[in-house]
């Protein structure tokens, strides 16, 4: 015999966009269930750096301090070098008249942690981790059905009144639901590398540095070092993955030769795409993060922008009266999809530039930046963006 329950939304995925949302929601009237696959933690290299605007956020959902107790730590600036290991441009968040201004940045599997933690220690809300199998049995425009295997091996029934795809780029609810998507895959994928160096003076800001062909990023880790993100071709990912310890180093400096590192390893490369689906809303389904706008990391925009959303749609859900959970939803997409479609084609601009390893392209975004720097409204407004706030 299955255990049955009744609830008002179902999330299928405990990545961030999942337990954002699960946590958006703790403490409400609305009844939540999570559905998470996998029993391991999220992957460390992703989305790191919380943006002013999402640390806002977090203060109002009262997480924010948790963050800080597990670990975060601030960063104010973001710097661009030229080839010359010249600054060219700076953002100084600490000039931004924001409630948080700063970056707050702590490795993705606490941030993951943190959220889904205290989602699932709010009565209203029931984690299952790992499930390790579910399915759609039924599903009309107020009701779905779903049977699942729950983390002890028993069966359970779930009907719940909206269904979210939380479930990342490979989204089975996306596909289960006939959303259209349409996916852009760039040529250059991003090698990850972890290092520690002592003598590098700059560990605290997010480094950008315009290379001869590599647009190359250096985000500071907490305790201490950093992630390398270097855009590489296809051919060359295997001697990233073969390399000793001394050939990541020199690989590294044929870069960044001022960079003398300590220690370095290998963490993984990564596929960046551009996947979009028409809608995000089908009846009572609705697709949140990576399910829906999987983006080039690019301007460290995906975990930031689905929080950002998550907001909002938590909103929509709270006030509107369960029987009417459908229009929520629409007016939902219909108030808050151009807004991002707009910004997914800032990032997919941007990306290109960055995938198109070519001098020129980045001599012209060089003065394009400097360009700003006489501009102060240009300047203020470029900052606010780049904080999370549009
Ligand atoms: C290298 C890299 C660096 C990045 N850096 C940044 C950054 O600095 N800033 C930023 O804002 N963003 C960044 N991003 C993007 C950001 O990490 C993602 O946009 C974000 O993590 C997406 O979260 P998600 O929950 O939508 O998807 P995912 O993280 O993919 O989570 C999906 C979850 O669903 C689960 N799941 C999948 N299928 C099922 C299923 N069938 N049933 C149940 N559960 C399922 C998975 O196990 C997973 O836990 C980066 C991404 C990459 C790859």
């Amino acid at each position: 015999m299955s255990r049955v329950v009744e609830t008002d939304i179902l999330i299928v995925g405990a990545g961030i966009a999942g337990s954002a949302l699960a946590c958006a929601l703790r403490n409400t009237h609305l009844k939540v269930m999570v559905l998470e696959k996998s029993s391991l933690p999220l992957d460390t290299a992703r989305g790191d750096h919380l943006q002013p605007r999402t640390c806002e956020i977090l203060k109002s959902w009262n997480i924010l301090d948790e963050f800080f107790e597990a670990g975060a730590e601030k960063r104010g600036q973001t710097t661009w070098r030229n080839p010359n290991n010249e600054v060219f441009f700076s953002s100084q968040y600490d000039e931004l008249d924001a409630p948080e201004p700063y970056f707050a940045f702590l490795n993705h599997e606490l941030i993951g942690e943190v959220l889904i933690n205290s989602a699932a220690s709010s009565k209203n809300i029931e984690l299952i981790k790992p499930c390790q199998q579910w399915t759609i049995v039924q599903h009309q425009t107020n009701l779905v059905v779903v049977d699942a295997i729950d983390d002890d091996g028993q069966a359970i029934q779930i009907k719940s009144k909206i269904l979210v795809g939380a479930d990342g780029r490979g989204s089975k609810v996306r596909e289960s639901s006939d959303f259209e998507t349409k996916i852009t895959s760039y040529k250059k994928p991003l090698v990850v590398l972890f290092g520690q160096s002592s003598s590098y003076p700059h560990n605290s800001d997010l480094n950008i540095y315009l290379r001869k062909n590599r647009m190359v990023t250096l985000i500071p880790r907490t305790g201490g070092g950093f992630k390398i993100a270097i855009p590489e071709d296809r051919s060359e990912i295997k001697h990233w993955k073969k390399a000793t310890k001394q050939e990541l180093k020199q690989r590294v400096n044929e870069q960044l030769p001022e960079l003398e590192l300590d220690s370095v390893h290998f963490c993984d490369f990564y596929q960046p795409i551009d996947l979009r689906t028409t809608r995000w809303v089908n009846n009572n389904t609705v697709l949140i993060g990576d399910s829906c706008h999987a983006m080039h990391p690019a301007r460290s925009l995906g975990m930031n922008l689905t929080i950002q959303n998550i907001e909002k749609l938590a909103k929509a859900l709270i006030d509107s009266e369960p029987t009417r959970f459908n229009l929520a939803l629409r007016d939902y997409e219909q108030n808050n999809k151009p807004a991002l479609d707009k910004i997914l084609d800032e990032n997919h601009r941007y990306a290109e530039i960055m995938d198109s390893g070519s001098s020129d392209t980045f001599s012209m975004l060089e003065q394009k930046l400097t360009a700003l720097k006489g501009n102060p409204e240009a300047m203020l407004q470029r900052l606010k963006s780049t904080a999370g706030y549009r």
